[in-house]
Order: structure tokens, then sequence, then C-alpha cells
């Protein structure tokens, strides 16, 4: 076991604090990396106040993890020493499952391990990324081309790969009309993705505030959502709606903005269940989905596409120190777009 300095929730209601932890000794298959930045996920924050349910502490959050490799086992082919790489959402799943052997380790039917708060297969505790070092399986670990910067490439991990899944699913492309709901960590990546994609864009927002950025960002289109003019103005006109919001949200006037065959795709979850009237489903043969973050493969996929057209996340990076007052500053919708620990800080 190798002692590391991390960021840690100690428990539930308490903020979070420097701290060690142990991790294990390279294994056969395994990639010691340095960490050099990890992204603060929404998500970070639900589970470590355990918006999600119960949960393990103490708690190192983290699973958008850009670093570089220092050390490998025997048995590593993928990597060597110094190379950039990234650790998402996932740091294993069972591998035999359909959905594993199709790519689609997100959705293992045989037991996914989460990067942090989850328990692996020798029955130690996982911990993220908001830490000195992390020891990974190389099947679970991917390549930051040369091309990305490593602070802009971490929030990739799962802003990056959680908007880029479902706009290739669904296909935004030439020719459609796609909205992207909230211009947060999620929804900015979406902007730029699905721009790139060369998809027709517009940005649903809760008020204009942000405006200049999403169309600095990509978008063609930038609405407020607190107008119910724009309710009126947009009805039927989406191919795809991505919503990344995690507000409750009136979901049946969103469907009204879809055309016939549209999807209305949600990565973004209330901690609520939602209702709505299923005849705003029915009325136009609509599609109401989710989408959960992406596949090994589709992660380095989506990495090498960011890096081909030169773009990564917006950051806002912060010392170890800031970390609680970062969260409180996301909660409030205050970030443009993605803060980003320098992990030397810690
Ligand atoms: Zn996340
Ligand atoms: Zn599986």
């Amino acid at each position: 076991m190798t002692t590391v300095a991390a960021y840690a929730a100690p428990s539930a209601k308490a903020p979070l604090e420097r701290t060690t932890i142990q991790r294990r000794e390279v294994r056969e298959f395994d990639v010691l990396i340095d960490i050099k930045f990890a992204g603060i996920c929404h998500s970070d924050i639900h589970q470590a106040r355990e918006g999600w349910g119960e949960a393990i502490f103490p708690m190192v959050p983290g699973h958008e993890i850009a670093g570089v490799v220092s050390e490998v086992g025997p048995g590593v082919t993928r990597f060597a020493v110094g190379d950039r790489v990234g650790v998402g959402c996932l740091v294993d799943s069972c591998r035999e499952c359909d959905n594993c052997k199709a790519g689609l380790e997100q959705y293992c039917t045989g037991g996914s391990v989460g990067t942090y708060n989850a328990v692996g297969k020798d029955g130690e505790p996982t911990y993220g990324g908001y830490a000195e070092k992390i020891v990974v399986d190389e099947n679970f670990v991917v390549r930051i081309p040369d091309g990305l910067a490593l602070d802009v490439a971490a929030p990739l991990l799962c802003a990056g790969i959680t908007t880029y899944s479902p706009l290739k699913h669904w296909n935004a492309g030439p020719g459609k009309k796609v909205a992207v709901l909230g211009m947060g960590g999620l929804g900015h990546m979406g902007v730029k993705i699905a721009h790139a994609l060369g998809a027709e864009v517009t940005v649903l927002s809760q008020s204009l505030r942000k405006k200049d950025d999403g169309l600095r960002l990509g978008a063609d289109h930038y609405y407020a959502t607190s107008d119910p003019e724009t309710f009126k103005e947009l009805a039927g006109t989406f191919d795809l709606i991505l919503s990344t919001v995690s507000a409750p949200l009136d979901l049946d006037a969103y469907l009204a903005l879809l055309r016939t065959d549209g999807a209305f795709v949600n990565v973004g979850a209330p901690e609520e269940p939602v209702a709505l009237n299923l005849f705003s489903v029915i009325g136009g043969r609509k599609t109401l989905a989710g989408s959960g973050i992406g596949g090994i493969q589709e992660t380095q996929e989506m990495l090498d596409f960011c890096a081909e057209h030169g773009f990564g996340a917006e950051i806002e990076l912060i010392s170890a120190s800031e970390i609680n007052e970062a969260y409180e500053r996301v909660l409030a919708s205050d970030v443009r777009y993605r803060f980003v620990i320098d992990t030397a800080t810690i």
C-alpha cells in the first residue's frame, strides 16, 4: 500500500478536508497515475452530501482525472511511464455481460465499479481524483492526446463524455436542430460538441446572463426559459433536446418544443421523481430518454474528437483549499464552466 495525500469528506454533513488515503500496490494490469488535475462535477456534491442515497465515508470524490503514468504493472501493454492519461467515472466492470462486451461498460449488468463511493472487486472502497495518485486497471484508463492540455482535458472525462455519447447516439449533426438545456459544466460541453458535430445549436438557459459565452462556444441561438415567449416561439422546433439540468422541470413544456420523432434526453437528474402527461410524447411520436456517461472506447473517441477540433472545457483552476467554496459556487451556478483542482496543491 502507498500513502497519498487527498481531500476527503469525513461524513455527509462535513466539509472536505486534507487527509491521507492508502492506494493499492500496482498489480499485473495496473497503471499508477500521478494526478495533475481533477475536475469538480456536480455529482461529486450530490454524493458527498448523500443527495443520491447512502454513501461511503470518508469519501474522496473526483471522476474527472488527468495525469501522467508513473509506473505500470508487468502485464500492462497499452501504457508506458510518461504517458498522459485520464480516468473517468468507472474503474472496473464485470467485463463479461452483453453491455461490457459491446463497449457499454457504463451499463454493465454484472456490477461496474465507480471511481469513488464504490467498493472494488477486492472489497476495498474506491477513492477518487482529489488526490495525488491513483492506481487503475489499464482497461479503464484512456489516453489524452498531445494537443489537449491536461487541465482543460480533465472535465472531458465526465462532462465531455456525458454529452458526447447521447449527441452521437441521437445523431446530432448537419441538418439537425439540437437544443442544450442548461449552460453549466455539462451544458457548455454539449454546446461545443454539438457545434463541432455540425448541428444547429440552441441554448435554453434560465436567463440570458451567459448568452455571450454560449454564442462564443458555438451556439447559433440562445433563449431564456424564464421567458414564456420562448416556449411559444420554439414549439415543434428541435430534433433533440439534451437536458443537463438537475433541477425539477416542467417536462410537458419541454416536450412541446420537439418536432415529430424528436427526443428529449436527460443527462442530469433531480433528486426527486418527476411527473409528466404521457400525451406529451404520444402526439408526435416523441421519445423521452436518458443517457449515462459513455463506455471506455467511446471516451477515447471523444477525447480524440475534442483534440482534433482543438477544444477542451472552459475551466476555473483552483487550489485544493478552495474545494468547499467551489462546491457552494457550483450549487449557485456560479462557475464558468468547470472548477478544476490543481492537485499539486493538495
Ligand atoms: Zn461527473
Ligand atoms: Zn458487465
